[in-house]
């Protein structure tokens, strides 16, 4: 027999989701049906289902002139007839198991049908969900019927496959179909416990449930039973320890010989009552979602339509139908995120147009020329695409990485000088304020070059001979006097100040521009998400260029930064040295602190960072004192130290950095303030205390610090009793320099969450993609763009639920970076 029962079903419960208006098809049920039915009678054979057939009217059941309760009830009766009829289908054929096994049977059939209310109502509006139990779903971030429908396995046990007794291997994970024999109380290892013997035409096994003495009282002779568990051997016959089991009914199977889902549980919940409910709630009410991709879209990309994706996330029927239920739950996250994030940038560019700067070839290679090397040709690649960006009215939006040392700064610099040039404000913005000063000193140091220093202070500087017109760089940090700030403030604000340097807290604060053409932002991993917008409600669209020294992986950064071009310098400048790295032994400290003396005897730097104390800043800032102290006297009391911390004011601060740079310092003892962009060419030697402590980025970053002159550098790691993870690390960082291989590495070792701090970041979960999606996320993007460029607004009522869904995954007041 072949009536294609799939269609018809597919269409009838597009029918009752869409509640009862005759629009499951064009043209109308009674036309598809009549067609069908005509169909499919030819090929039934029974007589008693040719009865039933007719019984339904299926071949004209005059559905269009049916009142709405009279659809629902002759819908819900021929899902009932296919069900059965799926059911003969199977059992006269090739089932993998048994028929109930495989397919739904007719009464999760019937169940689907009954719900109509928002997905969206907390879960106790679901049949057997009492208020405690809704507490205990809470703990795991479940409190709607969505967040439940959603609330996937983290994995699958497989117990499809059917094996007879006679079959059973040993250590294996098996499935029998049996009756039992007998099923009693025993007594085993002291406890009570049960034990059976149940058979089949190919023999008989035991099973014994440890701890468990009810069970004998619910297994009767001649049940029958499927069971799933390890087969171990006892007394040389095989055995089923506590394995899964339940009884053969009309219903599908749950716990047993099939994919069985194993759910994340918290305290008082019970796999078996968890995978009870969660059948109960997906046959119910997965076809109550909606789905919200457009069908071209799902055609195209040959994606499962939604409920039907997450009930085979949660049931699946096979691993096959498992992974494209999981290719389309995780193509609905990067899509979104992609829509998300292209949103973002579409309002950034056309919200407000930004300001065209023209290319002041003569300022920019005057500039160029003056610099005491070349760009490498990573360089003048971004700077060139950093140029044409700057030449549009819509405002630029671009990320730049590069390696530690790899000269970021020196682009950024030409940059903000072209911004000066064509007669706008840059802002130069660094993570904190030690950094936003030592930019300070380099940007100075650059511009000596080219111009005369006219008049200088602290924090504002004026060089003619760079532009027409004298060029004024000033820092803004927290700490200067109140007085000297406002005054700054008032000439940033009358437009006197070309170049602003300062912390993140320049955009942040009282800080008025009179032209803010450009903004850049370094070191971005420390750049929180709401900073960027931050930019807008000050009335500005200026370009944005965002540096970071973490290489992220391309996955992670279309993932997250989506909404941002890319430009990568991949090259160090010439003459880099490797930086030797080397995990020590906690007994090596003191050939370590050897070492040190040696590196300061040929006048060398060295950097310490202090043990990692989470607790607090200011514990952190006092362990550091106690460090340095312990160091200054008792280890190195001949060498002169600093000691750098987050506690201290930004004066005292500048002052040890100042006197790092120039040499009056051999060690610098820091907490890892110094983790970041800090330039101090003849440090050559770097030791880490409690390395095992910091993630592979970081250690990198901090191993950025030395290795930036030209004489072979060092970097020393110690831990005092590294974990299991921390030592992979440490072994990945020895062997491995490349920024990016190191990235990749600890994605893999810490997850994405963690490693970009995506929970915080305002970035929807992604629970289903893997950032080893790059295929599908690649796909995400292209329709993403594609949808964008065809209807941008989503105002077309193909695309109403998926504004609505967009909407509901990225409120308005969402931010990101
Ligand atoms: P980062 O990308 O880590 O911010 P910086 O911009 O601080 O790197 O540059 C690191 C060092 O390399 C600085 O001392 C800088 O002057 C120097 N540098 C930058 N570009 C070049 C180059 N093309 N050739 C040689 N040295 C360079
Ligand atoms: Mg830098």
């Amino acid at each position: 027999m072949s009536i294609n029962v799939e269609s018809l079903r597919k269409v009838l419960e597009l029918e009752h989701r869409k509640g009862y208006v005759d629009s499951a098809v064009f043209g109308g049920l009674d036309k598809f049906l009549k067609n069908w039915a005509g169909q499919a009678v030819e090929s039934i054979t029974d007589p008693q289902l040719v009865n039933r057939f007719h019984k339904l009217h299926l071949v004209n059941p005059g559905y269009a002139s049916l009142t709405k309760q009279q659809r629902k009830e002759w819908v819900k009766a021929v899902l009932d007839f296919l069900a059965e009829e799926e059911l003969r289908e199977v059992e006269g054929g090739k089932a993998k198991l048994t028929p109930v096994a495989n397919k739904p049977s007719s009464r999760s059939r019937v169940q689907r049908a009954v719900v109509n209310q928002s997905i969206d109502l907390p879960i106790t509006v679901i049949k057997g969900i009492s208020s405690s139990l809704a507490t205990k779903f809470s703990k795991l971030g479940v409190k709607t019927v969505r967040d439940l429908l959603y609330f996937f396995p983290h994995r699958h046990l497989d117990y499809s496959q059917r094996k007879s007794i006679s079959q059973l291997t040993e250590g294996e994970e098996e499935t029998i179909i049996a009756n039992v024999w007998q099923a009693q109380e025993t007594r085993l290892g002291g406890r009570r416990s049960t034990e059976a013997i149940v058979g089949d035409e190919t023999g008989n096994v035991r099973i014994v449930w440890f701890n468990n003495p009810y069970l004998a009282k619910k297994l009767a002779t001649n049940m029958r039973i499927v069971v799933s568990g390890r087969v171990s051997l006892f007394n040389g016959r095989h055995v089923f320890e506590s394995p899964e089991w339940e009884l053969v009914e009309d219903r599908e199977l749950i716990h047993t010989g099939r994919l069985v889902p194993l759910y994340p549980l918290t305290q008082g919940l019970r796999p078996r009552q968890v995978r009870k409910l969660m059948k109960g709630v997906i046959d119910q009410w997965a076809w109550q979602v909606e789905d919200f991709l457009p069908p071209g879209l799902k055609e195209r990309c040959n994606l499962l339509e939604l409920p039907q994706a997450i009930s085979q996330a949660h049931y699946p029927e096979d691993e096959t139908i498992k992974a494209q239920a999981r290719v389309r739950l995780a193509f609905d996250e990067l899509f979104i995120l992609q829509l998300g994030v292209l949103s973002k940038k579409r309002d950034w560019q056309e919200g407000q147009s930004g300001s065209p700067f023209s290319v002041k070839a003569s300022v920019l290679e005057t500039f160029l020329k003056s610099l005491p090397f070349e760009l490498t040709a990573a360089q003048q690649k971004v700077l060139k695409e950093l140029l044409t960006d700057l030449g549009k009215s819509q405002p630029m939006s671009r990320l730049l990485q590069g390696e530690v040392g790899s000269g970021k700064t020196v682009v950024a610099m030409a940059a903000l000088l072209m911004a000066a040039a064509n007669g706008y404000q840059g802002a130069f913005m660094a993570p904190t304020e030690i950094l936003a000063e030592q930019h300070f000193a380099t940007i100075g140091q650059l511009l000596s070059r080219v111009g005369h220093q006219e008049e200088g202070e602290g924090y504002l500087c004026s060089y003619s001979g760079v532009l027409s017109h004298p060029l004024t760089v000033a820092l803004l940090i927290g700490d200067i006097n109140q007085v000297r700030k406002q005054e700054l403030q008032q000439r940033i604000a009358s437009g006197e100040i070309d170049i602003i340097i300062g912390t993140h807290a320049l955009i942040q604060k009282g800080v008025e521009f009179s032209q803010l053409g450009l903004a850049v932002v370094d070191e971005q991993h420390r750049f929180g998400v709401t900073q960027r917008s931050a930019l807008r409600q000050k009335g500005f669209s200026p370009h944005v260029l965002v540096m970071t020294a973490t290489p992220i992986p391309r996955t992670l950064a279309l993932t997250l930064y989506g909404d941002l071009d890319l430009s990568v310098i991949d090259q160090l400048p010439p003459g880099r040295q490797v930086v030797k790295t080397k995990w020590l032994k906690p007994g090596q400290r003191e050939s370590a602190y050897a070492f040190i003396r040696r590196q300061v005897a040929s006048s060398r730097q060295a950097f310490i960072i202090c043990p990692l104390v989470e607790e607090s800043e200011v514990i952190q800032a006092r362990a550091a004192v106690a460090e340095y102290q312990r160091l200054s006297q008792e280890v190195f009391p001949e060498l002169r130290l600093g000691l750098l911390h987050g506690r201290m004011s930004a004066d005292e601060k500048d002052k040890v950095m100042r006197r790092f740079r120039s040499g009056e310092l051999d060690i610098l003892v820091s907490t890892p303030v110094v983790e970041v962009g800090i330039d101090v060419p003849n440090a050559t030697v770097m030791l880490v205390e409690s390395a095992d402590r910091f993630g592979l980025s970081q250690l990198h970053q901090f191993r950025g610090r030395v290795g930036r002159g030209q004489e072979q550098s060092y970097c020393m790691l110690l831990a005092q009793n590294p974990s299991e993870i921390g030592r992979e690390r440490l072994d990945l960082i020895e062997k491995i320099q490349d920024g990016f291989q190191l990235a990749e590495e600890d994605l893999k070792l810490r997850g994405p969450g963690e490693f970009f701090g995506t929970r915080q970041s305002g970035l929807p979960d992604l629970r289903m993609a893997k950032l080893s999606d790059i295929a599908l996320l690649e796909l995400a993007r292209s329709e993403a763009i594609r949808l964008f460029q065809t209807d941008p607004s989503l105002g077309r009522p193909e695309h109403h639920l998926l504004a609505k869904e967009l909407a509901r995954v990225w409120p308005k007041d969402t931010e990101l970076s």
